[in-house]
């Protein structure tokens, strides 16, 4: 297996420390509001990486971690009135409920900030010790310069990353890029006692302390989106290394391109932010998971009602095809597509494994009455399937799909109208088939003449 580690800026064959537990870390969500369609990525592409490692070694430890503690959950909480486990359950509960829609699985393991307090401030403690933190008017920060290998991450120059800071640099710090393990909290704030008063962790210390904590000293792979390349894990390799006396963090670091929506950086005041949830009323989530996996993960990938549609037909082929095989079995000793299994191997190629699964659909027109071709087929585009999280309902449920809406035209009306048209063709009368068609098309209702007859679905 070989992926594409941003520290070497390659490609590199892929080995386990450990056959028997490869482990992975990945940078989640901060819950303070509703997942939009970038954060989902992230927890897609590693999704499809778990399984990919699970297939291959057995044993996988994949820890995703929550971080509930943060400035702007506080914010949301004081707005609100609430505390800040309020926000932080809604948002987390709101983000399992939208990752399960688009079939991503639980990890192993989803740390918490606040039940890890004791390790972070134990890692802070250890840093002090060794001298790579210092104490400051209630912080405790990193020493950059105690690090000889900061900036080899983001390929960036530690002096010309001091030189170019333009945050004004706060008095208490020994250097301008030192950077905040602990700091404290006012008393309306939230707060944990500590060594060093009251107060609350920085956010890359976090992440830091879990993985040691569950996944141990060295891991096999982290991952998480490209704009936490710097400073974030920047940090966290700071911060584990220096804690764990020089040995390594983290072997592989994989991190996915940015999503962008029309072309266009999604942002708040651009007002053109897409939530998962919202877009669930629309398509269904398999279609948004089709579409997420169509780029490969380190190119950015761009969003389109289009692209949306297109995933959608996607799907619709590869169902078609499995529904031409409804009559036949798997079987169960038949092996994988391994032309598939090979492009997810490669850098987690999934455009490319995509394009053998069609040519598996492909082969399904072609299997005619063979029945062990048709069981092979039908075996292989599953297991496929279940690599990349698609293909888990029945073609009915896939093509039965209706979207959660109160004007939905009835099946019953839907029947009844494309029995209507089958007479209006069967008696030639054209114009009134194509009445009915687009009447059902502006009704959101989709209608495919095959030669099993007519087929409808939602759109
Ligand atoms: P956050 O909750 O902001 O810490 O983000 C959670 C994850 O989503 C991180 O791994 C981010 O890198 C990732 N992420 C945020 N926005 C995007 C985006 N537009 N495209 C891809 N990944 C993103
Ligand atoms: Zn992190």
């Amino acid at each position: 297996m070989h992926l594409h580690n941003t520290l070497t800026g390659r490609k590199e064959r892929f080995e386990p420390q450990d056959p028997s537990r490869v482990t992975m870390y990945v940078c989640g969500p901060t819950v303070y509001s509703f997942a939009h369609i970038g954060n989902a990525r992230p927890a897609v592409v590693f999704d499809v990486l778990s399984r990919v490692l699970r297939r291959r070694y057995g044993s996988v430890v994949y820890a995703r971690n929550i971080t509930d503690i943060d400035d702007k959950i506080n914010k949301a909480a004081a707005e609100q009135g609430v505390d800040i486990g309020v926000i932080s359950d809604r948002y987390a509960a709101a983000y399992h409920e939208d990752m399960g829609a688009l079939g991503v699985r639980a990890p192993d393991h989803e740390p918490r900030v606040t039940q890890h307090l004791p390790q972070i401030l134990d890692m802070i403690g250890r840093l002090v010790a060794s001298g790579h933190a210092y104490a400051a008017e209630g912080h405790v920060l990193f020493h950059t310069p105690s690090f000889s290998d900061y900036g080899k991450l983001s390929k960036r120059d530690s002096q010309a990353l001091m030189a170019g800071a333009r945050v004004e640099v706060a008095p208490y710090k020994q250097h301008a890029g030192d950077f905040v393990l602990w700091k404290p909290s006012a008393p309306e704030q939230p707060g944990w006692g500590s060594p060093w008063g009251r107060g609350r962790p920085g956010w890359h210390i976090e992440c830091s302390a879990m993985a040691e904590t569950i996944l141990g000293e060295t891991i096999d792979i982290h991952g998480g989106g490209h704009d936490l390349i710097f400073p974030h894990h920047e940090n966290e390799i700071a911060q584990s290394v220096c804690a764990h006396g020089g040995k390594p963090f983290a072997r592989f670091w994989l991190h996915n391109g940015f999503l962008n929506v029309d072309s266009t950086k999604m942002s708040k005041s651009l007002g053109n932010v897409l939530l998962v949830r919202e877009l669930l009323k629309h398509a269904p989530g398999e279609a948004i998971r089709m579409l997420l996996l169509s780029g490969h993960y380190r190119q950015p990938l761009d969003w389109t009602e289009d692209g949306l549609q297109e995933a959608r037909k996607k799907l619709d082929r590869l169902y078609g095809a499995l529904r031409e095989l409804a009559d036949v079995e798997e079987n169960p000793d038949e092996g994988e597509f391994l032309p598939f299994v090979q492009e997810l191997e490669d850098d987690l190629n999934t455009p490319g494994a995509l394009a053998q699964l069609f040519e598996l659909a492909t082969q399904a027109h072609k299997a005619g009455d063979t029945v062990s071709e048709r069981r092979r087929i039908k075996t292989q585009l599953l297991k496929a399937g279940r690599l990349l999280g698609l293909l888990h309902q029945s073609p009915e449920a896939w093509f039965g799909w209706a979207p959660p809406r109160d004007d939905l035209m009835p099946a019953t009306e839907i029947e009844a109208l494309i029995a209507q048209r089958a007479e209006a063709r069967k008696s030639r009368q054209w114009a009134e088939s194509d009445r009915i068609r687009d009447l059902l098309k502006a009704r959101g209702v989709l209608v495919e003449d095959s030669k099993d007859g007519q087929r409808w679905r939602y759109s």
